[in-house]
């Protein structure tokens, strides 16, 4: 059992601080406000290397694994939460699943664009009627000739008004069972018949998009349907266990931006002829803020060690994604009762994380759903 990080994840996570709080965190709070979507940030991440974590060498990626993958997104995430997302999605959604069920055609065509970041990746699974229950998609895919005819409308795909590339899944076979008949499709912005629709106006993440997708007869070759055609569903699945380490480490990055906040402000403060960090209270917050967090944050690195290895981490990776995103809203909220009515304003960071927090909550599974599947593992 050895948990220090390795010489090469330190300097990793070192690198990942200085590009953050250098590159990222400047403008974080009006890009918020304007609803901004860091693209610029994206692109300075990517030249870092950081848009090719998962992919290998020789299609141009920086192949430094999930643990690395990890310790940048708690770093991004802790300067700025919607440059995080975009990240996260970025490798774990889009990245990741092409590396693992991809042809080579596929992956010599796609890859070096998402790893240098000259193309942005997002992921389609949810629709109106599909959220927590994703096998209920209806957004259908219909053979014809050497292509499928796609058409439907997708819901809350992250990245949308600047994705270049999309995985997209759509029914392409009504079977009895609905978990069956599912297939992932790659899809690129330009292919006609495909429209990046309304954008929504959010609570938290707000410089992150989260737009609507209409298929109107979009015709996609059927040399872009990713894995066999009707195997769609378990890629969605699997994908999103791997995705959940990413929203885990954004959870942390919040959670421990809201704490070093929290300090400070505690430090400063100054009520009943001493600061407030003198009352036990206070202290006592920032105790079970910190314990909390490095609970959760090793939870995270587990699961990703796993990944990592090859190994099986869908538990690992529900129970990170519980924990993080609990100790996330946990912490920001008490960093905001830390902060008094200073935290209730916009002029100190504490309420952005906050708001920012109850999205890691919501998606790539709900808290409910991740209990489900620790619920089957311990009941298995
Ligand atoms: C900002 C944002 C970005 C997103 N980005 C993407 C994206 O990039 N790609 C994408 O495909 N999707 C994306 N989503 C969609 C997201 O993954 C879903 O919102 C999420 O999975 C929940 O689905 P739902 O909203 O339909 O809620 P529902 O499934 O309707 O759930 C409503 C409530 O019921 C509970 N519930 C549902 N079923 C059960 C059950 N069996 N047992 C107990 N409780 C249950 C849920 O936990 C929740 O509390 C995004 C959403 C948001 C808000």
């Amino acid at each position: 059992m050895d948990f220090d990080l390795t010489e090469e994840q330190r300097m990793i996570r070192d690198a990942a601080r200085e590009f953050a709080q250098g590159v990222v965190a400047p403008g974080a709070a009006e890009r918020d406000r304007t609803a901004t979507f860091p693209i610029e940030q994206f692109r300075a991440a990517a030249a870092q290397g950081f848009a090719g974590m998962v992919i290998p060498s020789q299609y141009g990626g920086s192949a430094l694994g999930n643990v690395a993958l990890s310790l940048i997104l708690i770093e991004i995430n802790k300067a700025c939460a919607s440059t995080g997302v975009t990240l996260s999605v970025h490798n774990s959604l889009c990245s990741a699943p092409l590396v693992k069920f991809g042809t080579d055609e596929q992956k010599r065509r796609y890859l070096p664009k998402l790893a240098s970041g000259e193309w942005l990746g997002a992921y389609s699974l949810s629709e109106a009627g599909c959220g927590s229950d994703a096998a209920a998609l209806v957004c259908s895919a219909r053979a014809d000739g050497d292509s499928f005819v796609l058409e439907g409308t997708k819901l809350w795909v992250t990245s949308a008004t600047h994705a270049d590339f999309f995985i997209v899944f759509a029914r392409t076979a009504k079977e009895a069972k609905k978990a069956q008949g599912i297939s992932a499709f790659l899809v690129e912005r330009t292919f006609p018949g495909f429209v990046v629709s309304k954008k929504e106006d959010k609570l938290g993440i707000r410089a992150s998009s989260t737009c609507e997708l209409v298929f109107d007869g979009c015709r996609v070759p059927a040399a872009n349907v990713l894995g066999e055609v009707g195997r769609g569903f378990p890629i969605a699945m699997d994908t999103l266990d791997g995705g959940r380490i990413g929203i885990a480490s954004q959870a942390i990055g919040i959670a421990r931006a809201a704490t070093d906040a929290a300090v400070r402000y505690a430090k400063e403060r100054r009520q009943f002829d001493r600061p407030i960090a003198e009352f036990e209270a206070i202290q006592f917050k920032l105790a079970d803020m910190n314990a909390r967090t490095d609970a959760a944050e090793l939870c995270v690195l587990r699961a990703a060690w796993l990944k990592d290895l090859g190994r099986p981490h869908g538990r690992e990776a529900a129970v990170a994604k519980l924990l993080a995103s609990e100790t996330a809203n946990f912490c920001a909220r008490e960093a905001v009762q830390i902060h008094g009515g200073a935290g209730y304003l916009e002029d100190f960071p504490v309420e952005r994380n906050m708001r920012d927090a109850k999205i890691t909550e919501i998606y790539e599974g709900t808290t409910e759903i991740q209990k489900l599947v620790i619920a089957r593992h311990v009941l298995a």
